[in-house]
């Protein structure tokens, strides 16, 4: 639902350097976005629906199957060049990884502003970053323009470029930070979502 200016408008708001896109099973969009835009840094990736729960990949040169298992979507994902995150790993109603956290990543989203229940998830994803020694980021999820940035990593780097950071989280030179998204922009969002949804079937019907 968020449009590249949007995007663009609202992590610049909220004082970002740089935005991860990652749509759902689907890498071209993010690429698209990445290479058109040019007053900010965007850096393009995929979320991959793993047999096991959701994975992030960032910076990768080609999509990643979706249905394999954890541990070899993150082989895949590295061998496509990329950073395997495991995003929203504790979580209810979204795809999450629980038991197949392990050291195979190259990090774990602590932080995660749209989780629910959001203290659990927190302190359970952290508690394994501390025994898998996983990097650990943040991310706010966001599916509608004004959640953007409510979480966000600082990465520790002279330059920013796409290169750079990836390459500081496969380090660990990386922090997590933030909070949860305001109930309010979760309920404006589905909103939102109706309006599409019964917009495209009006349409569909005329
Ligand atoms: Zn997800």
């Amino acid at each position: 639902m968020i449009t590249p200016k949007d995007l663009i408008y609202y992590a610049k708001k909220r004082g970002l350097n740089a935005v991860a896109v990652t749509d759902h099973d689907y890498l071209d969009g993010a690429v698209k976005i990445a290479r058109e835009v040019k007053d900010f840094l965007v850096i393009p990736g995929m979320e991959v629906s793993s047999s096991d729960g959701h994975i992030v990949a960032l910076n990768i040169q080609e999509s990643v199957s979706q249905g394999l298992a954890a541990v070899e979507t993150v082989e895949r994902i590295h061998k496509a060049g990329g950073v395997a995150i495991a995003c929203h790993p504790y979580v209810y109603f979204k795809g999450c990884l629980r038991n197949a956290v392990c050291n195979a990543f190259d990090a774990i989203e602590v932080i995660n502003a749209r989780a629910f229940p959001f203290q659990h998830s927190v302190k359970k994803a952290k508690e394994a970053a501390e025994k898998f020694k996983l990097a650990q980021v943040a991310g706010t999820d966001a599916h509608y323009g004004p959640q953007i940035g409510y979480s966000y990593t600082t990465i520790d780097t002279e330059e920013l470029t796409v290169e750079a950071i990836t390459n500081a989280i496969r380090q660990g030179h990386c922090q997590a930070h933030g909070q949860q998204v305001p109930i309010i922009l979760n309920i404006q969002q589905q909103i939102q979502r109706l309006k599409r949804l019964t917009h495209k079937t009006a349409s569909k019907l005329s």
